[in-house]
């Protein structure tokens, strides 16, 4: 199953309308699929089990479409997802295609890799990276910064393309080791850094970052630093509003989570204009 918004072409983010609010993005496309390849209905373990909005998973009293940003990316994500993440209402790589359009979504096969994912890995308009701790790849194919730049045939230039493997850290471990076709690509391994913010699932190292904080942290090391403060930010509303829902409280629509979100938005604005549409 493969998944990508399909209404822009590829390099097209800077230009896509800020309101990208009512299509289906990459991750609502493979919950989709998956769900309808499903035999028997998946029941989210934990959570609340009441009525979950399309749109952004939360219950309708705790909705946050109306707060889904749109980043301005020079990057872009490819998303290789385990079985059942695209199913869970906790996964946070659904953010990620929230604000990034040019996010990608697959889901994992070893021996039966989509066939769009491995055109997207060929695609010399990308620059691709696998995303995974150093330690787990041979040391010649380590690096620890990102080209924003780099050249490709003909003095084009190519795009980083992060591909991040969204699930348990078993799941990643077992997706990392046992896809022959990322073995060609740089493994960026991000330096250590302080303690997740993430707060919905319990994971059993403290230095396990979600897959939206990895990304973020790519943007960062690839120049679009004010859109991985962005989706930062977003992560902070969606656990916000999670959270308060899952304990039948209200919204803190003024809270500190909103707020940050908003100064975040104000910085991406700023830049934008000042560096112009070619900051793509
Ligand atoms: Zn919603």
């Amino acid at each position: 199953m493969s998944c990508r918004r399909t209404i822009e072409p590829a390099g097209r983010a800077a230009d896509a309308p800020t309101d990208n609010r009512r299509m289906p993005h990459a991750v609502s496309l493979l919950r989709a699929a998956r769900l309808a390849s499903a035999t028997k209905p998946f029941t989210a373990r934990g959570g609340f089990k009441r009525e979950r909005c399309e749109g952004c998973r939360l219950v309708p009293t705790h909705c946050m479409c109306a707060l889904r940003p749109s980043v301005h990316t020079r990057a872009a994500v490819c998303l290789l997802m385990a079985d059942i993440e695209p199913l869970k209402p906790t996964n946070t790589g659904w953010l990620i295609a929230d604000a990034v359009a040019d996010t990608f979504a697959f889901g994992w096969s070893r021996t039966q890799p989509d066939p769009a994912l491995l055109a997207l890995l060929d695609d010399p308009a990308w620059d691709p990276y696998v995303v995974f701790p150093g330690e787990y790849a041979a040391p010649e194919r380590v690096v620890n910064t990102v080209e924003p730049h780099a050249a490709g045939h003909h003095g084009a230039i190519r795009r980083p393309l992060f591909i991040l493997l969204d699930g348990t850290w078993s799941e990643a471990r077992k997706m990392f080791s046992r896809s022959p076709y990322l073995n060609p690509m740089p493994v960026l391994s991000l330096a250590p850094a302080g303690a997740s913010q993430y707060r919905l699932r319990r994971s059993r190292c403290g230095d396990h970052f979600c897959t939206s904080e990895v990304a973020a942290r790519c943007l960062d090391l690839a120049g679009d630093e004010a859109a991985g403060t962005t989706l930062q930010a977003y992560l902070g509303v969606f656990t916000h509003h999670y959270l308060q829902a899952k304990n039948q409280l209200p919204v803190a629509w003024q809270g500190a989570a909103h707020r940050q979100l908003d100064e975040a938005l104000a910085r991406q604005r700023s830049g934008h204009l000042s560096s112009g549409p070619s900051a793509t």
